[in-house]
């Protein structure tokens, strides 16, 4: 999966890309991340990247033109990519350094540079044009918001494009051409996109296979199909108490058909007396069984 992101703010992707799981599976190759600066795509001393709203009001505008050139420049490096896959004998070790124009915040630690992007780069291949099947998600309020099935999606798919917006947004001219998604990360207003994107990202790539130890426990976190949508069980480690508090004793039984059933007991409970949504859509798919069903009853819920 190749995650391309065009933000202000390069250096606050080097968490998802250098930490963690995210870390680790980037290591391994799973994915990689390449993030485009609007501000080397400007033409101007200052490097502009915003203006005063037309009709006034409080605030700066992030402007189309750099924006739609710094997704031009991870279009055409995405393209590039694929030809290179298609035909190895002309990557030109491009992709073992990062992509030219592109500033990989993860490789070495730092960005690769500040200077404008070299013009093969900024052209690409159709500027201004269609995506090319490549999502171009814009991080919004406005959006779908963003859930587990979407993170799914994202990893079963090739990647995507994300676009942090700054200020008071975006001109919605760049939004109206070129953007295909918008998704936000729920009804608050953050001051940008990356934490946004972020949190996409880290959702996504720990769902690709072998990006966690062990692929089962992806499986069984909460909203996973697995699980039917349901919130994840309690967990305990060590030591067995804790100020007064015991692990539950069928946890130290040993006895996995047992430890299954409380389990999903616990999910159960937890499902209804916190998110009764899920459990509903649940039992709409048919996915509840008649035990989970004569559980839920024992504890007093009515669907
Ligand atoms: N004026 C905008 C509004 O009221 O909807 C808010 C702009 S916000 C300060 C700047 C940028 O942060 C947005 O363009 C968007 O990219 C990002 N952002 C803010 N809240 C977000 C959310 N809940 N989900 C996703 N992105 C968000």
């Amino acid at each position: 999966m190749r995650i391309d992101i065009v933000s202000l703010f390069p250096d606050m992707f080097a968490i998802v890309g250098d930490l963690g799981v995210t870390g680790r599976a980037r290591r391994l190759g799973l994915w990689s991340m390449h993030v485009w600066n609007p501000r080397d795509y400007t033409e101007d001393v200052h490097r502009t990247v915003d203006d005063r709203p037309y009709g006034g009001g409080p605030g700066m505008v992030m402007l189309a033109e750099p924006l739609e050139r710094a997704l031009d420049g991870a279009l055409a490096a995405r393209m590039r990519q694929a030809e290179d896959a298609v035909d190895p004998t002309t990557a030109a070790g491009a992709s073992a350094q990062g992509v030219p124009g592109s500033r990989d915040a993860v490789a070495g630690g730092k960005p690769a540079s500040d200077t404008p992007a070299p013009s093969a780069a900024r052209a690409g291949p159709q500027p201004g044009g269609p995506s090319a099947g490549v999502p171009v998600i814009l991080m919004s309020p406005a959006g779908r918001r963003f859930d587990q099935a979407m993170a799914q999606d994202l990893a079963d798919g090739p990647g995507a494009v994300f676009i942090c917006g700054r200020y008071e947004g975006i001109d919605q001219r760049f939004i109206d051409r070129r953007v295909t998604h918008e998704v936000s990360l729920g009804d608050f207003v953050l001051s940008g996109g990356e934490i946004a994107a972020l949190a996409c990202i880290d959702a996504a790539v720990r769902l690709l296979p072998g990006a966690l130890n062990d692929n089962e426990s992806a499986r069984q976190d909460s909203f996973n199909v697995a699980t039917h949508g349901l919130l994840d069980s309690p967990h305990y480690t060590r030591p067995e108490t804790y100020h007064g508090l015991d692990v539950p004793e069928v946890l130290r039984s040993g006895h996995h058909a047992h430890i299954a059933v409380w389990r999903r007991q616990q999910s159960l409970a937890l499902t209804a007396a916190r998110r009764p949504d899920l459990l509903e859509a649940a039992r709409g798919e048919g996915l509840l069984s008649k035990q989970d069903e004569a559980f839920l009853r024992s504890i007093g819920h009515q669907p």
